[in-house]
Formats: C-alpha cells, sequence, structure tokens
C-alpha cells in the first residue's frame, strides 16, 4: 500500500468498492481501522444475518478472503452482499458474528467521544469548542452512561446502497454519511511538559456523533 492510499484510507473519502472483499489496511476485520468496510459489512450482515467468515491460506496462515456465510448457507460478498461461490482453495481461519464488529466500531470510532464526556477536564483543548460543547459533560458534573453508545445496536448505519456524494473538504462517517469534520487539538497540562510525557495530538471527527476520522500525535516530549 503506497503512501497515497493509506492517506486517502484514514481520512475516509470513499467507500470500499465490490473489489474489496478485505479491509484496505490488510488487518483482520476485528482489528482494521478501515471502519467503512466495517460498517458496510455490518450492514450485510444487519440484513441477511449469518457470521463473517475469514479464509486462511492452508500453510502460511494469512487471511486470504472474507464471506459473509448466511443463515441459509450461501456465500455472500462482505461489502455488496452479493452471492460467492465458497471459498474452497483456503480454510476457514475465524468466524465473527455482528456484535463483535459493532464493538470493534463503537472502541476503536469513537475513543474520543469517550474521552469528550468523561469528564477529562485537565486537556487543554482548542478548536471546534461549539461543536464539542453539544457533547461534552459540563464541569463539576459527574459522566452519565453515554446512551448513543450504549446502543450502538440501534443506531441507524449509512446505507450504503445509495449513491455516496462527498463535497470536497468532507469526510464519511458511517453513520451520518458525508461531514464536514470538526478538528481539535488536546495537549496535555503544563505539569505534563516539564515532567518529560507531554503530548499533543489532533482529532478530526463528526461533528454530529464524534466518530473519530483520525487521531494523529504531533508533538511529545
Ligand atoms: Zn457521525
Amino acid at each position: 500500500m503506497n503512501s497515497k492510499d493509506s492517506n486517502t484510507l484514514r481520512f475516509y473519502r470513499r467507500p470500499p468498492t465490490e473489489k474489496n472483499v478485505y479491509p484496505r489496511d490488510g488487518e483482520r476485520a476485528e482489528r482494521s481501522s478501515d471502519l467503512l468496510f466495517v460498517a458496510m459489512v455490518m450492514q450485510t450482515m444487519q440484513s441477511i444475518g449469518g457470521r463473517l467468515t475469514l479464509f486462511s491460506h492452508p500453510t502460511n496462515k494469512k487471511i486470504r478472503g472474507y464471506r459473509v456465510h448466511a443463515a441459509d448457507g450461501r456465500y455472500l460478498h462482505p461489502v455488496t452482499g452479493s452471492e460467492l461461490p465458497p471459498d474452497e482453495k483456503h480454510v476457514v481461519k475465524m468466524e465473527l458474528k455482528l456484535p463483535s464488529l459493532r464493538a470493534h466500531l463503537r472502541d476503536e470510532g469513537y475513543g474520543f467521544r469517550r474521552l469528550i464526556r468523561s469528564g477529562a477536564h485537565d486537556l487543554e483543548i482548542s478548536g471546534d469548542e461549539g461543536v464539542l460543547d453539544r457533547h461534552r459533560i459540563p464541569n463539576g458534573e459527574q459522566p452519565a452512561a453515554d446512551p448513543f453508545l450504549d446502543n450502538l445496536h440501534l443506531a441507524k448505519l449509512l446505507d450504503f446502497a445509495q449513491p455516496i456524494k462527498v463535497k470536497r473538504g468532507q469526510l464519511i462517517c458511517p453513520l451520518d454519511g458525508p461531514v464536514a469534520p470538526g478538528e481539535v487539538t488536546l495537549r496535555s497540562p503544563p505539569s505534563t511538559w516539564t515532567r518529560l510525557c507531554g503530548r499533543e495530538w489532533v482529532v478530526t471527527f463528526c461533528p454530529q456523533c464524534l466518530f473519530q476520522f483520525q487521531d494523529a500525535l504531533v508533538q511529545m516530549n
């Protein structure tokens, strides 16, 4: 994968197509950062049921293919849901159910949301305060449960069957579709910098649901 691809990938400017049987970063579905791929697979499984089957090479164990194995026995393309022949050259490496993929989407895609709602107010935050104010726990209040993340199984994924038009500057959230992303810089408190463990990072996120497009460390000491 060249750097141009990985740049495109990190920012989710394009959903995967029928050519994509794999997550585009080459990781396994339950570890991948290609959360649009994961969301599209989740949508296929929501409408058809079944499990995501990962096939590997019989000897070197590398993942070679993905299928959704529907309850009626058919094998389907993980992204488009169209019927595919079973992968007879390879062996079943593992199977994933929908809740495992949902947990991965939650853990990988919503760390920033959890941070903002946790009352971690010792971080200095500069940037999109207006957007964040809607989501943050006010100072002094105890962080409550997050009804959105606690009920992610009820959240509606983007309808990937419809054409997705992305305007310049927009990124694709797996729930809200193309959005103009918010961006903030988070900086650990001054005392951490004098103790040589200061961190500054930039988070790019969906202004609707705080899905995290990118979390880039820009400075540390
Ligand atoms: Zn969103």
